[in-house]
């Protein structure tokens, strides 16, 4: 067999086609695209009414086994199956996955365009700042902490009368509330339009938000692994001075206006999101959110453009939405529901929709479920699991790897017995997509080290646990043609029946959620609240908040919230630090452990590698 190349010279040897011939062929009229270059485009919403009538395609998740640094290859098999169904099976197949994040692009992980043979190209736009989705979030995340920050300075440092009067100036000598301080009005249950008729009492509740500074949950955000950002402290200027507070940066990616941004539904609802995301709590324990602070339609006018799918291609010329974010471990990191639902009706009923859910099926398949599907009403027809003989076998007990070291042998030969314990992973990972009633397929991911002996193990012992079928697939090695047989598998379980279901029921007390999720998911014995996440357990029933979906930030290298702690962890008490609520999103956000919401740089960065050719313009050393 011939060498694979390396990711960015097989994208750049191929052509793409036109972006507007791509999106013609999958159906959309020139006036529902917005043409970013001649690759890229963004689709309009309104093709979602157009096509009402429409019934939707089948839809697939991607997910995987527990994740170690040897690469599972889950983008890799979202984008190989749908050049598999579309080019190969020649059916209507569509791909949505996330737009990478600029932290591990320049730092450890690399791109997240798939690999080798199965990629979204071209794969430099698609893996820095495609059509600058992050980069809206970034400034809309951004402009909500300035508010926070400069809206306690103000109320600290003016009366109630002199506050009110500076927020309903007088133009054109009279008073007028904007439209969104009358919402503000409404929410008091002031039902009062005019400025002047306000009395004391009013004007105090409706200019002084008084939020408590210790109570702020709002983080600023970057897209960059800046570890030194984790920990800051604001306002160290002698304009702001004795307002100097603790605060610290997330990776935009995992910021709560990307959650909104996937699980949104529509322009009205991105609106009523952006307004209903909670910043901090008052020093009389009400929540206040990004309306009371009257940052959220700014937000939403930020997020125009952001709320629309960008489309793309695979190497082998099946379309791809590329919409919201990764970061699986402390975010949802799924990808948007409203790309799925327009792929869904743009491939028809005869057609597929292939999404993809980060990391384990642990994480991202759980927050696929249980918040994604739960937001969407979608259902889908099968999991794919993938599965690699080299990841399985670091679950067995193989040695651990850093990036970069030659692999040691167990890797790279034939080691039945190491795989075998390993397997243990995959069949707990089935069984967590069981629990949800749809059919599992198995995908092994085959690595050119891998013995014939060891595929076959895998598949047996996969269909032993339960999956509807496996499979050993090469798209990687040879594109769409090698997982042919993964897209026969996956038309078939499409057929078969499946019994949908929710793994709790939103309705139960907060603790209760976050246990059937330790229990049932990760296997542990019992979960333990300590005590800021007891604090916070109380303050958001109290503040009814206690019947939204959970989201756990928690490590994705294990099934328990030790990292190291490969197979199947059993005997342990999951900690649950503290929680943290995404009221605009839509879900509870326990900590497990600590969990860095920023990484830090390596000491030998991808961002070594990559440098421009000032004769060619080409980009150079991006994977
Ligand atoms: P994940 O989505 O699980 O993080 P990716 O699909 O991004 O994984 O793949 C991780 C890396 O592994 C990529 O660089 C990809 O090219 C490589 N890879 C995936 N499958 C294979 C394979 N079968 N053989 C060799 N390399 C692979």
């Amino acid at each position: 067999q011939k060498p694979v190349p390396c990711d960015i010279e097989i994208s750049r040897s191929r052509a793409p086609k036109p972006i507007d011939r791509l999106a013609r062929e999958v159906g959309l009229l020139m006036d529902e695209v917005e043409f970013y270059g001649k690759t890229k485009a963004k689709v309009q919403l309104d093709v979602m009414n157009r096509l009402q009538a429409q019934p939707d395609g089948k839809y697939v998740v991607v997910t995987g086994i527990t994740p170690t640094p040897l690469g599972e290859g889950k983008s890799t098999t979202t984008i190989g199956l749908v050049q598999a169904l579309g080019a190969h099976l020649k059916l209507n197949a569509f791909a949505c996955v996330r737009q990478p994040s600029q932290g591990p692009t320049f730092g450890i992980k690399g791109g997240a365009a798939g690999g080798g043979y199965s990629q979204v190209i071209p794969m430099e736009e698609f893996n820095l700042h495609l059509t600058g989705d992050i980069h809206a979030i970034t400034a809309a995340n951004n402009l909500v902490a300035a508010a926070i920050d400069a809206r306690m300075f103000h109320e600290a440092t003016q009366t109630d009368k002199a506050l009110y009067n500076r927020l309903v100036p007088l133009s054109g000598g009279q008073r007028k509330f904007a439209p969104i301080q009358i919402n503000r009005l409404k929410r008091l249950g002031i039902e009062k339009t005019d400025p002047t008729t306000l009395t004391d009492e009013e004007i105090n509740r409706f200019a002084r938000l008084d939020m408590d500074p210790d109570s702020v949950t709002w983080n600023r955000v970057l897209d960059t692994n800046d570890r030194f950002l984790r920990k800051i402290t604001i306002g160290q200027s002698p304009t702001e001075k004795g307002h100097s507070r603790e605060a610290q940066f997330s990776i935009t990616v995992a910021s709560e206006i990307m959650a909104v941004l996937a699980l949104t539904s529509s322009l009205e609802d991105m609106r009523q999101r952006l307004a209903r995301m909670v910043v901090a709590t008052s020093r009389s324990g009400q929540p206040i959110n990004t309306e009371d602070l009257g940052v959220s339609g700014a937000l939403t006018v930020l997020m125009r453009d952001a709320i629309k799918p960008n489309l793309m291609q695979t190497l082998e010329g099946n379309p791809v939405f590329v919409h919201a974010g990764p970061f699986a471990n402390i975010a949802h990191g799924n990808s948007s529901i409203l790309a799925d639902k327009i792929a869904l009706k743009l491939v028809g009923p005869e057609g597929f929709v292939v999404t993809e859910a980060g990391f384990g099926a642990d994480i991202g398949m759980e927050k696929f479920f249980n918040i994604k599907c739960r937001y969407s009403g979608l259902q889908p027809h099968v999991v794919v699991l993938v599965a690699t003989v080299r990841a399985l076998k670091m679950h067995g007990g193989g040695p651990t790897v850093t990036a970069g070291m030659a692999l040691p042998k167990e890797y790279v030969e034939e080691n039945l017995e190491l795989l075998e314990k390993g397997c243990s992973n995959l069949r707990k990972q089935v069984e967590n997509a069981q629990h949800f009633g749809v059919p599992v397929v198995v995908a092994v991911n085959a690595f050119k080290t891998d013995t014939e002996t060891e595929l076959d193990l895998i598949c047996s012992l996969a269909k032993e646990a339960g999956a509807f079928d496996a499979v050993r697939c090469s798209h990687w090695a040879e594109g769409g043609a090698g997982a042919v047989a993964l897209g026969q598998a996956v038309q078939r379980a499409s057929e078969a029946p499946s019994n949908f279901k929710f793994l709790y029921d939103v309705e139960l007390p907060i603790a209760d959620k976050i246990r059937i999720i330790a229990q049932k998911i990760y296997g542990a014995d019992d979960i333990e609240l300590l005590p800021d996440a007891q604090h916070k357990v109380a303050l958001y029933t109290r503040q009814g908040f206690g019947n939204l979906p959970i989201c756990m930030a928690k490590t994705h290298l294990s099934l328990s919230h030790e990292a190291d702690k490969k197979g199947v962890p059993t005997g342990f008490v999951l900690p649950i630090r503290d929680i943290r609520a995404s009221v605009g999103a839509g879900f509870l956000y326990p900590l497990v452990g600590t969990m860095p919401t920023i990484p830090g740089l390596p000491t030998r960065p991808c961002f070594y590698d990559i440098d421009l050719d000032p004769e060619t313009e080409q980009i150079n050393g991006l994977f």
